[in-house]
C-alpha cells in the first residue's frame, strides 16, 4: 500500500505561505515598497484604492528586471538578496526570504511592469492566483512597477476578515511611514483615491521626520547621538512637555529597519522618569545601527522582531543617551515635577504663539464669568447668586449644568501652585467663604466619594464615575437626536495632526458634529475648531479629541456602536476626576444629574458608580 502523505502541489503551498506574509492590504504595502527599496529607487510612488482593498501599486525608479528575474521573482525562495546561509547574519537588504510576491501573486491579481536602464523595451506580465499570463514587451519606463488588485479573491474568508477602510487604511499609512521614516535620502510619495496622502521629498532625516509627522514636530524634537562599539544610536526624542495620551509616535529603528522592542521601550521610558505626567508618552525616533551578524532579523515573518546579541548593554546605553538628550538640552530643567496635571498650561497655549489669555481678575468683578468658558458667561448675573457655581448656571436648569463641574476640574488645585494661570485660583477663598453659611446635605470624602444621608441610611456616590454618566447619557442624547449645544469659540482653534489620526477623525467627523464640534477646516494636517459641546472648555479640546483617536484606535469598547464608543471616550476626558474638590452646591447638582439619567448605577465602563448603606447595615456594625 502506497503512503498517505503527499507533496502540496505549489500554488497551495503558496497559498499558505501567504497566509504567514500578507494578513492584509499593508503587508503587501509593507513588501512591495521594502523591494522598491531594495532596488536601489531613488523615487517610490505608492498608489492605493479603497484602504488597498481595491489596489496596491508601487512604481519605483529602480534597477528593474529582465525577463528571466521577471518570471523568477515569483517563485517561492527565488531571491537575488542571499545566496547561502551565511549571507543571513551580514544582511543589508530589507527582503531575503525570496517569498513575498510568490504569496502576494497567490491570492491576489498582480501585475509587472519593469524595465532595466540598459533595456530597450520593458516587460509586462500578469500573474492571478499563482498562475501566469503571456509575457509581454512594451515601451515602458526605467524601473519597476508592481500593482495588486483584488486581494484575497480566492480566499473570501480572509477578504471578509478585512476591517473597514478606516483601520485598514491606517495600517498602509503605518507601513509607507515606517519604510519613509528609515530611507530619507528616497523621496516618496503615497496617493489614497485619487488625492495625495504624503509628499515627501528627499531631505534629510530631521526633515523626513517632521515631513511624516506633520504640523509643529520640528519644535517638539531633540536630537540624540551616541556612538558605541555595541551600537550607534542616532535620531530625535520628543520633548517631555509634548508626551501625548496615546503611544502613536514611538519607533525604533534597527539596521533600518522598523522594529517593535518592549525591553528597549522601558529603556526609553526609564530616561524619562520623572518628566512624564501619569499616563502620558513620550515621541521618540530612535534608530540603531548594529553589526549585522550581532542580531537576528529572523525571527518573525514580517520581520519586526530582532533579537540582539547583547540586549542589557544596549538598554544601558539607550537610557543613558536619552537621558544625555533630555539633560543636554535642558528639558528638563524647565518642569515641574509636582504638578498636578488638571493645572497644566491648556495644550492651545503651548501652541498659540503671542495671544495674550485675555483675562484679567478683577476682585471687584465677579470671577465667575470669566472662569471655564471665557466666551460663555451670560447668566453670570442673572440667576441666583448665593454660591459660586449657581452664579454661572444656564437658564434652563437641565441644559448644561455639566459645565460647572468641568470649569471645575481645572479651577481647584489640591496645593496652591504658582503656575496655576491666575483667574483659575482666586476663584477658590470667595467659594469657600460662601459656603460657610450653607447647610449641609452632603458630604465630599477624600475629594472621590461624595456621601449622601437619604431616609434609609445614605448613598456614597463616586464623583468620577457619577459624571462620567451623566456626561455619557448628556453627549450620546445630543448625537443621537442631533441637537448638541455647541459653544463657539472666540478664536478658532488650529490643531496639527498626523494622516492617520485625520483619517480616525474624519470617519468620526459626523459624530463629533452632532456631539457639538464645529469645525471650519479640515485640511490634511489640521482641523480648525470653531464649536465645541457646551460641556467642555476651549482648552480639554486637545486632550479629548487626542484621547478619541487613541480609544477609537484600541477598539476601545469595541461592541458598541461608534456613537456609543466617542460619547464614552469624551465623558472619560472631560469628567470631573478623584482628587477635585467639590462645593456643596456641586455636589448636589451632580448627585441628582447621576439620578435623573437612565442607568445612574453604572459607569459607562460598567463600573458601580454608587453604593448604599442602610441603618440596618451600619446598625449591624455596631452590634458586633
Ligand atoms: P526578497 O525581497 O525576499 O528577495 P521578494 O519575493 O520580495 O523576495 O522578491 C523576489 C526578488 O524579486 C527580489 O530578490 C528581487 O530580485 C526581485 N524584485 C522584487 N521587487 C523588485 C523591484 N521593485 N525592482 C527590482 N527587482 C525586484
Ligand atoms: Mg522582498
Amino acid at each position: 500500500m502506497s503512503g498517505i502523505i503527499q507533496l502540496l502541489p505549489d500554488h497551495v503551498a503558496n497559498q499558505i505561505a501567504a497566509g504567514e506574509v500578507v494578513q492584509r492590504p499593508a503587508s503587501v504595502v509593507k513588501e512591495l515598497l521594502e523591494n522598491a527599496v531594495d532596488a536601489g529607487a531613488t523615487e517610490i510612488r505608492l498608489v492605493v484604492k479603497d484602504a488597498g482593498k481595491t489596489l496596491i501599486q508601487v512604481i519605483d525608479n529602480g534597477i528593474g528586471m529582465g525577463q528571466e528575474d521577471a518570471l523568477a521573482c515569483f517563485q517561492r525562495h527565488a531571491t537575488s538578496k542571499i545566496r547561502k546561509a551565511e549571507d543571513l547574519f551580514d544582511l543589508h537588504t530589507k527582503g531575503f526570504r525570496g517569498e513575498a510576491l510568490a504569496s502576494i501573486a497567490a491570492i491576489a491579481h498582480v501585475e509587472l511592469r519593469t524595465r532595466r536602464s540598459d533595456d530597450e523595451l520593458g516587460i509586462k506580465l500578469q500573474v492571478e492566483g499563482g498562475k501566469f499570463g503571456e509575457l509581454q514587451q512594451d515601451v515602458l519606463p526605467e524601473g519597476t512597477s508592481f500593482s495588486v488588485k483584488n486581494l484575497f479573491f480566492n480566499i473570501p474568508a480572509r477578504r471578509n476578515f478585512l476591517k473597514s477602510d478606516t483601520v485598514e487604511l491606517r495600517h498602509v499609512l503605518d507601513e509607507f511611514q515606517r519604510v519613509a521614516f528609515t530611507h530619507p535620502e528616497i523621496a516618496f510619495y503615497m496617493h489614497h483615491n485619487n488625492s495625495e496622502v504624503y509628499h515627501l521629498p528627499e531631505s534629510n532625516l530631521r526633515q523626513r521626520i517632521v515631513g511624516i509627522m506633520g504640523g509643529r514636530t520640528n519644535e517638539k524634537l531633540v536630537p540624540i547621538q551616541e556612538d558605541t562599539a555595541i551600537a550607534g544610536i542616532r535620531g530625535f526624542i520628543g520633548k517631555p512637555e509634548f508626551s501625548k495620551k496615546s503611544r502613536g509616535e514611538q519607533f525604533f529603528f534597527v539596521n533600518d529597519r522598523f522594529i517593535r522592542n518592549g525591553y528597549l521601550h522601558h529603556a526609553v521610558m526609564a530616561a524619562y522618569e520623572g518628566l512624564l505626567k501619569e499616563g502620558f508618552q513620550p515621541s521618540y525616533f530612535i534608530y540603531l545601527e548594529v553589526p549585522a551578524a550581532s542580531i537576528d532579523i529572523n525571527i518573525h515573518p514580517t520581520k519586526t522582531e530582532v533579537k540582539f546579541d547583547d540586549e542589557q548593554s544596549l538598554y544601558a546605553i539607550l537610557r543613558s543617551a536619552v537621558k544625555h538628550s533630555l539633560g543636554q538640552f535642558s528639558v528638563s530643567a524647565s518642569l515641574d515635577f509636582e504638578r498636578q496635571p488638571e493645572l497644566d498650561t491648556p495644550y492651545d497655549y503651548h501652541r498659540k504663539t503671542s495671544e495674550s489669555p485675555g483675562i484679567e481678575v478683577d476682585e471687584a468683578f465677579n470671577p465667575f464669568a470669566s472662569a471655564g468658558n471665557m466666551s460663555l458667561s451670560p447668566s453670570a448675573t442673572s440667576s441666583a447668586p448665593k454660591t459660586r457655581t449657581s452664579s454661572y448656571l444656564p437658564k434652563t436648569e437641565t441644559a448644561s449644568w455639566e459645565s460647572l463641574y468641568v470649569g471645575l476640574a481645572q479651577e481647584e488645585p489640591s496645593e496652591p501652585i504658582a503656575s496655576a494661570m491666575e483667574f483659575e485660583s482666586e476663584v477658590k477663598p470667595l467659594s469657600l467663604f460662601e459656603e460657610k453659611n450653607t447647610v449641609s446635605k452632603t458630604y465630599q470624602l477624600h475629594r472621590k466619594y461624595i456621601v449622601n444621608p437619604i431616609k434609609s441610611g445614605m448613598v456614597i456616590v463616586d464623583q468620577q464615575r457619577a459624571h462620567q454618566r451623566v456626561l455619557y447619557e448628556q453627549f450620546l442624547a445630543g448625537m443621537t437626536v442631533h441637537q448638541a449645544s455647541s459653544q463657539q469659540l472666540l478664536f478658532p482653534l488650529q490643531l496639527f495632526f498626523q494622516p492617520v489620526e485625520m483619517a480616525c477623525l474624519e470617519e468620526m467627523l459626523p459624530s463629533l458634529q452632532s456631539a457639538g464640534f464645529g469645525f471650519s477646516g479640515f485640511e490634511s494636517d489640521h482641523v480648525i475648531i470653531e464649536g465645541i459641546p457646551v460641556s467642555m472648555t476651549e482648552s480639554e479640546t486637545p486632550i479629548v479629541l487626542e484621547s478619541l483617536i487613541a480609544d477609537m484606535g484600541e477598539g476601545f469598547g469595541n461592541s458598541f456602536s461608534q456613537n456609543d464608543r466617542i460619547a464614552q471616550s469624551m465623558a472619560k476626558s472631560v469628567a470631573v476626576k478623584t482628587g477635585t474638590l467639590l462645593s456643596e452646591t456641586e455636589q448636589q447638582e451632580l448627585v441628582n444629574a447621576l439620578f435623573a439619567c437612565k442607568e445612574p448605577m453604572v459607569s459607562p465602563f460598567g463600573k458601580p458608580t454608587c453604593i448604599t448603606l442602610s441603618v440596618e447595615d451600619i446598625d449591624k456594625k455596631f452590634a458586633l
